[in-house]
């Protein structure tokens, strides 16, 4: 059966519940061992793991964290949390907040632009009415016929440097690292092909160093949110720096553009996984 280690639900911007995601990616996508990995929360843990649990699955604890490094924002996946940890609590409740303050001012813009009320219309694709995401604003402006797609949504308002771009002060990598650590996981560079720094090449060596040195353990070698002619660069830095590999879909709804739980391909022959941290 396949392996997935990076999937969203409704606990954040992911449109299946977390036991529907479960049983997706049990009944219709071959995945034999899953983690759910929600940005900023664990609020969905308990749930995909008593799902699991019935459907005789490999169930992980997971979370993606939010981080800021070198005025972008990068996404360190946390795999194997203990939900009940009482730091990542509060961690993670603090940063839903954060999400939902950016989100009153990303709705002031796009409403200076000519629209109305998208932070209402925003917090209506929620389904916990809080952990607001910039695609709940690209969904709504979708419903507003604005734009043709999720990825238009992106490009016009919603990507550093456009209009309704706004800033969050995220974690840096070093304190979500840490963070992961003390509730028990292993952290993960998700999606390192998806980066687009300013510096271009040596800036993303840079920070898959930086990664390194701040005691991360494993990149994502097989992503659905990145090319998989992205696979080789993955392999020299999971031999530069014996890093161990993951993969995951990225998964957030059924029919987006991403693939499907499990559809991203599994670990190449020789990348040590991410799983032999896990036992
Ligand atoms: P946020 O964490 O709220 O800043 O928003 C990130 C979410 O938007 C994640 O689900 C990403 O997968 C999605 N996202 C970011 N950039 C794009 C893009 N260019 N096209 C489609 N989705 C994107
Ligand atoms: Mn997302
Ligand atoms: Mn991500
Ligand atoms: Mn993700």
């Amino acid at each position: 059966m396949l392996i997935d280690l990076h999937m969203h639900s409704t606990a954040s911007d992911g449109a299946l519940t977390p036991s529907e995601l479960v049983r997706c990616c049990f009944e219709r996508c071959g995945v034999g061992t899953m983690a759910l990995t929600d940005h900023d929360t664990v609020a969905g843990v308990g749930e995909a793991r008593r799902a699991a649990r019935l459907c005789g699955m490999r169930f992980i604890s997971g979370i993606e964290v939010s981080t800021i490094w070198a005025e972008r924002s990068v996404h360190i996946v946390g795999l194997g949390v203990d939900d009940s940890n009482a730091e990542l609590l509060e961690v993670t409740a603090d940063l839903c907040d954060k999400r939902d303050r950016r989100a009153v001012e990303i709705g002031r813009r796009l409403d200076a632009l000519g629209f109305e009320n998208m932070f209402e219309k925003a917090l209506a694709h929620t389904h916990v009415k809080s952990n607001i995401s910039r695609l709940h604003f690209a969904r709504a402006l979708l419903d507003e016929g604005a734009v043709r797609s999720v990825q238009q949504a992106f490009d016009r308002y919603l990507t550093q440097g456009k209009p309704a771009y706004v800033a969050a002060a995220w974690p840096s990598i070093a304190e979500a690292v840490a963070l992961i650590h003390r509730a028990g996981g292993v952290a993960v560079l998700a999606h390192p092909g998806r980066y687009r720094f300013s510096g271009g090449d040596w800036q993303l060596d840079a920070l898959v160093e930086g990664f390194v040195e701040s005691g991360g353990e494993a990149i994502e070698v097989v992503s659905g949110s990145q090319s998989p002619s992205f696979v080789p660069r993955c392999i020299a830095w999971v031999r530069r720096y014996h890093l161990f590999g993951s993969v995951g879909s990225d998964f957030h709804s059924p029919g987006g553009e991403r693939p499907a739980p499990g559809e991203q391909g599994q670990l190449p022959e020789g990348v040590p996984s991410v799983l032999e941290l896990l036992a």
